[in-house]
C-alpha cells in the first residue's frame, strides 16, 4: 500500500459565523520510497496537510491512510500507536533535547517504543554515522552546528524506521550550503531506506531534487511540473 494514502479528505475551521475549507475532496498519495515536496505559499493549508497526515488532527471529510491502515475511526490511543510507530517529524526548529547527547536524542524515540539500550545505541550510531556524525555520537546539542543538530533530527525522525516522514521546512534556518548539505542527506536516507517522505518548502531548488512536487490550490493537492 502507499506510505500514505488522503482520499476525499476536507478540512474546515471555524471563522466568526462561517467557516473556511482548508482543504475540499483533496486526494493524494506517496509510495513507499518516494520524497514528495510540498511548494505552496502560507495560508494555503500545508501545516493542515501535515497534521492530517501525521495523525495529529483529524479530517472533517474522507479519510487518511497510513500504510494502508485507515485512521478516521481509531481512537487517539491507536492514532498515537500508529504515529510513534510509523511517523517521523523534522521541524524547522531541531527540538532536540538540550541535557542530552546527540546519541541519547537518537536512541529516545526507541526506547520509548520499547527497545533496549543497547539495539537503540547500535541503530542510533548506524544512522548518525551515515550522517557524517559519527564522531559527535556524544556530543550536547549546544555543541553542535546548525546543520549537526538537524541532522541529528533526521536520524531522530528516522530512529522507529517510520513508513513516513514529515517535514515542515527542514532547512529553513539554514545557510544555503548547510541546507544543501542537510538536504542531500535527507533525500539519500530517504531512498536508501525505502521509507516516504513529504517535505513542505519553499526553496525551489532543493524541491527539484525530490520524485515528485505538490502544490495547494483551492483545497486540492495538485501536481506540479
Ligand atoms: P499554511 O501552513 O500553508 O500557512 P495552515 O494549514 O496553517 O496554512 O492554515 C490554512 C488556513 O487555515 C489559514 O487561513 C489559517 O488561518 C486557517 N487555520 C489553520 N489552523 C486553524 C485553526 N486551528 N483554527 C482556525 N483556522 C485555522
Ligand atoms: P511522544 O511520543 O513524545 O508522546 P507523540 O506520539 O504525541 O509524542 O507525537 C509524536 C510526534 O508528533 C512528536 O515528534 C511530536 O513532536 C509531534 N507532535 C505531537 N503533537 C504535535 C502538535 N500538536 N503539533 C506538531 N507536532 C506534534
Amino acid at each position: 500500500p502507499p506510505a500514505l494514502a488522503l482520499v476525499n479528505v476536507a478540512r474546515r475551521y471555524k471563522e466568526g459565523e462561517g467557516a473556511i475549507e482548508v482543504l475540499r475532496d483533496a486526494s493524494f498519495a506517496i509510495e513507499p520510497g518516494q520524497s514528495v515536496a510540498l511548494v505552496a505559499p502560507s495560508g494555503t493549508g500545508k501545516s493542515t496537510l501535515l497534521h492530517l497526515a501525521g495523525l495529529l488532527e483529524h479530517p472533517d471529510e474522507g479519510e487518511v491512510y497510513i500504510d494502508g491502515e485507515a485512521t478516521s475511526g481509531l481512537p487517539d490511543r491507536d492514532r498515537t500507536r500508529l504515529r510513534r510507530l510509523h511517523v517521523g517529524f523534522v521541524y524547522q526548529f531541531h527540538h532536540l533535547l538540550p541535557e542530552l547527547t546527540a546519541l541519547e536524542n537518537v536512541m529516545m524515540p526507541q526506547m520509548i517504543r520499547g527497545l533496549s539500550k543497547k539495539d537503540a545505541a547500535a541503530r542510533g550510531g548506524d544512522l548518525l554515522g551515515y550522517l557524517g556524525l559519527g564522531k559527535r555520537l556524544n556530543h550536547r546539542p549546544s555543541e553542535l552546528s546548525g546543520g549537526e543538530q538537524q541532522r541529528v533530527a533526521i536520524a531522530r525522525a528516522l530512529a522507529n524506521a517510520p513508513r513516513l516522514v514529515l517535514a515542515d521546512e527542514p532547512t529553513g534556518n539554514l545557510d544555503p550550503k548547510t541546507s544543501d548539505h542537510v538536504f542531500g542527506a535527507l533525500t539519500e536516507l530517504v531512498h536508501a531506506t525505502g521509507v516516504a517522505a513529504l517535505i513542505a518548502t519553499h526553496n525551489l531548488e532543493l524541491a527539484a531534487r525530490m520524485d515528485r512536487r505538490v502544490t495547494l490550490r483551492d483545497g486540492q493537492v495538485v501536481e506540479l511540473d
